[in-house]
């Protein structure tokens, strides 16, 4: 089975704490971020007097053998807590030096392999957004959900100066990049748990997106994914500015012609193309149809639609439909079709192919 870890890997400033802690928040699951473990281990280093970057392997494995980092409680959405030796560094955590000397000290296989436990042994307790370097290749390979966040480095230096948390005196545009590409560099060609993308992890460049253009994409792909999984089918669909009314939002009867889009899907999926149907003498009208408006969808949004078969009782079948954008449902609703034998013009019973789509 594989671990239920929503990896988010990627280089420096690429959007990844962003769109983890928005991830953690919209799904309701804990948040941790890993860069902040070996961040400490730069804090610690640094706090009794030593430098990172010449620090020798062996010292460290000594102090790490008397250190003690834990995450608190890291709930969804919150920033991360984290405890050295029972002492907050909070915002200290976040400076460039910490940064670089963090780096650093990532490259020692031995505060690797000590860092691992700890990360593995925070998923014990369900769903979890894993953000880091090597989270979906090495920490988790088998982890359930792996992305790989990437921007340009021009985007990346720019983001990391907005930065709010980041303390960066005097530094420009350039020198920003200039560190950040250091930092990626050493990153990359460590021997241990290098940063790459894991063969099975979705790319996502970010460099023209909003945080939340994001947040949708990754959610859209884990949506799809679990219903991949549970073998349902699910259509996406880009909404056309034909789809739009004056107010710019979906117009209110192109929902029917959602569902109706799916359900064509739904058959296909299921090896029983409509059109096939109906050239073997079977129809399926709508009898009644009932659509529930809850939130609106403007051109360009990413529709995803699902729905099954709910009921099938002699010569009728319902089949429920939920129109949603990301997270957002927008309608949901179901259409009654009867069965009719088109040669006869009267009412038949549901064939089994059908029936068999029951859920
Ligand atoms: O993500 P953040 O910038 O806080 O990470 C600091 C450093 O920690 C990175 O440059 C990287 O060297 C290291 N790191 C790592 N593996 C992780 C997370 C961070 O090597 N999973």
């Amino acid at each position: 089975m594989s671990s239920d870890v929503i990896a988010i890997d990627g280089p420096a400033a690429s959007g990844k704490s962003t769109v983890a802690r928005n991830l953690s928040e919209a799904l309701g699951i804990p948040c941790i971020n890993t860069g902040s473990l070996y961040r400490a281990v730069a804090w610690k280093l640094l706090r009794i007097g030593l430098n990172p970057e010449s620090v020798t392997e062996e010292e460290v494995g000594r102090i790490l053998a008397d250190t003690r980092i834990a995450y608190e409680k890291p709930a969804p959405g919150a920033p991360p807590d984290i405890r050295i030796d029972g002492i907050f560094p909070g915002q200290e955590l976040r400076g460039a030096e910490i940064a670089s000397g963090a780096s650093k000290v990532a490259t020692m296989p031995n505060v690797r392999a000590w860092l691992l436990d700890l990360q593995r042994n925070m998923a014990k307790r369900g769903r979890i957004v894993m953000e880091g370097r090597d989270i979906g290749t090495a920490v988790f390979p088998d982890a359930r959900f792996k992305f790989f966040l990437t921007a340009s480095p021009m985007v990346r230096a720019r983001r990391r100066l907005a930065q709010s948390g980041e303390t960066f005196d005097g530094a420009t545009l350039e020198s920003v990049a200039r560190d950040i590409a250091a930092r990626d560099e050493q990153d990359s060609r460590r021997s241990v748990a290098p940063l790459k993308r894991a063969d099975d992890a979705v790319l996502v460049d970010n460099s023209e997106w909003e945080s939340d253009q994001t947040l949708q994409f990754i959610l859209d792909q884990i949506r799809e994914k679990e219903n991949m999984e549970k073998k349902e089918t699910v259509l996406a669909y880009r909404v056309p500015y034909a789809d739009t009314d004056q107010m710019g939002v979906v117009y209110y009867a192109n929902y029917l012609k959602y569902f109706e889009m799916f359900r064509s899907e739904m058959l296909i999926d299921a090896g029983l193309s409509y059109l096939q149907m109906e050239k073997e003498g079977i129809a399926l009208p709508v009898i009644e149809a009932v659509c529930r408006y809850k939130s609106s969808a403007r051109f360009e949004d990413r529709l995803t639609i699902t729905g099954r078969v709910a009921e099938a009782k002699g010569v009728r079948v319902k089949i429920e439909c939920e129109v949603r954008c990301g997270e957002r449902l927008l309608a949901d609703g179901y259409t009654v079709h009867a069965c009719m034998d088109m040669k006869n013009n009267r009412p038949t019973r549901v064939p089994p192919a059908l029936l068999k789509l029951l859920k």
